[in-house]
């Protein structure tokens, strides 16, 4: 079992330390909200008072935080008060060239090192089913094994450092242009005088199939468990979609890769998130595509 230091107790970061303990790993972690530290210690983490004592004895070190800019100022630190040759894993959802700067950080500290971000949302947290897309080198997508699958059901590993989040952002550049794609037809199928079921019927039948449309339905109905029947409670909040999206921008911007739908969908969830809905699910988009059609 390893000792684990666990830096980001969040929405995602409390209940992924969580299923460690459950796993029987002896974690400590720590976060800057006394809100989050509590949360963890119901679940049996051990506080610590601050991110150094958190990762003093540890064999891995996983960070869950919010940015690029978090991850890079809590490394040098982390970095110097773990063990030698603990395993770094950061699990947070980053820019391409901020995990490259991670790595190269841990390179210079002797430390082997993952970037691992994760899909599944707080739901697959919670149950330990998240996907970890995940960069570094073969060796350590080795060592990671015992720790990732106490907290997700899969793990590829998609090559060198920073490929987990290059996986990550493009994914979600599908996901994002997928719904805005999904949520038009439904509007035009209102539009038409087509009811959403015969729509639904028609389309997770033919080409128009995707996940989007047959697990995540933004209109209610078809698909009982989408956020749609929960009044677009989230679910994947539109604010994290606009983060994903601004990230993969970022990167065609700095690669040259032309993302000409990528781009007109984060200017759709940046109208969604400006309007107020950015704590809504992001298939809550059907309803400004409603509000901007003239019916
Ligand atoms: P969150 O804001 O709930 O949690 C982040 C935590 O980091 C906060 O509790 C904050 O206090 C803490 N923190 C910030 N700087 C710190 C520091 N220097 N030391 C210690 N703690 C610090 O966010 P979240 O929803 O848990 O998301 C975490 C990461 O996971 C993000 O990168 C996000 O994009 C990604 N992600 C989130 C979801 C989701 O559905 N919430 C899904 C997939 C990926």
């Amino acid at each position: 079992m390893a000792t684990v230091g666990f830096v980001g107790l969040g929405n995602m970061g409390a209940p992924m330390a969580a299923n460690l303990v459950r796993a029987g790993h002896a974690v400590r972690g720590f976060d800057l909200s006394a809100g989050a530290m509590q949360q963890a210690r119901d679940a049996g983490v051990q506080a610590a008072p601050d991110a150094a004592a958190a990762v003093r004895q540890a064999s891995v070190v996983i960070t869950m935080l919010p940015a690029g800019r978090h991850v890079l100022s809590a490394y040098p630190g982390l970095l110097q008060a773990a063990p030698k040759g603990a395993l770094f894993i950061d699990c947070s959802t980053i820019d391409v060239d901020s995990a490259r700067q991670a790595h190269a950080l841990a390179e210079q500290a002797g430390m082997p090192a993952l970037d691992a971000p994760v899909s599944g949302g707080t739901g697959g947290a919670a149950a330990g089913t998240l996907t970890f897309m995940v960069g570094g080198s073969e060796g350590a997508f080795a060592a990671a094994e015992p720790v990732l699958s106490a907290m997700g059901r899969s793990r590829v590993h998609c090559g060198a450092a920073g490929a987990g989040q290059a996986a990550k952002i493009c994914n979600n550049m599908i996901l994002g242009i997928s719904m805005i794609g999904v949520s038009e037809a439904f509007v035009l199928a209102e539009a038409l005088g087509l009811s959403h079921q015969a729509l639904f019927d028609v389309a997770s039948a033919s080409s128009g199939q995707c996940w989007s449309l047959t697990s995540y339905c933004p209109v209610p109905g078809p698909v009982p468990s989408s956020p749609a029947n929960r009044g677009y409670q989230a679910g994947f909040a539109a604010g994290l979609m606009l983060k994903d999206l601004r990230l993969a921008q970022q990167a065609a911007e700095a690669s040259g890769a032309d993302a000409a739908l990528g781009r007109h969908a984060a200017e759709i969830y940046a109208a969604l998130a400006e309007a107020g809905h950015e704590r809504a699910d992001f298939s809550a988009v059907i309803n400004a595509i409603r509000g901007r059609s003239q019916r």
